[in-house]
């Protein structure tokens, strides 16, 4: 079978986890696991390991990549956000079931014990949630390009203060009055 990614290199039958084959690319290092596959060590490894948050990303994971052809049935692929801070999608074929990994991203999830979400992780209620974040995180970036970064996290900090003000109106007024003494 060849790469979906690389398309004319050859994969390598590799073991990706305790009980879980894959077939890897040696030239780009992406991973091809069969969905009989994953889901059979879903189901002996459990899926009960508390998520961890907040582990700062440091593998170099692949570039965001396009559209690619499930190896085994050639149906394209779609890609599935994994959110949760973190900004890598999953190739997911909807024919065979199969997932492809770009090089890291095994590892990347296995570091917050999302590696055993993959089934949670294709379904509209979680991708909702990571596309909500996405967005989320492109207007943080919108702002802090805009305002600065000092300004952002001060205006941040007074939008958050007004919130706690139950004369939230009037301060509003003031702020925004060109002259506020001027009644
Ligand atoms: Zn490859
Ligand atoms: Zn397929």
């Amino acid at each position: 079978m060849k790469c979906p990614v690389c398309k004319t290199t050859e994969l390598i039958t590799g073991k990706l986890d305790e009980n879980l084959t894959s077939l890897n690319c040696p030239d780009c290092g992406g991973n091809w696991i069969r969905g009989a596959e994953y889901w059979e060590w879903v189901e002996r490894h459990g899926s009960e390991l508390a998520e961890r948050l907040h582990e700062t990303e440091t593998l170099s994971l692949a570039e965001p990549g396009l559209p690619i052809d499930c190896p085994e049935c050639r149906f394209r692929m779609v890609k599935y956000l994994v959110g949760r801070g973190l900004s890598f999608s999953l190739d997911h074929c909807q024919g065979c079931k199969g997932i492809w990994l770009d090089r890291n991203e095994w590892e990347a999830l296995k570091k917050r014990n999302l590696h055993d979400d993959l089934n949670t992780m294709f379904t509209s209620f979680w991708q909702t949630e990571a596309h909500r974040e996405a967005k989320k995180k492109r207007m943080i970036d919108i702002y802090i390009s805009r305002f600065g970064a000092d300004d952002y996290g001060e205006i941040k900090r007074i939008r958050w203060w007004l919130d706690t003000k139950t004369n939230k109106e009037e301060l509003m007024a003031y702020l925004t009055d060109r002259d506020p003494y001027a009644a």
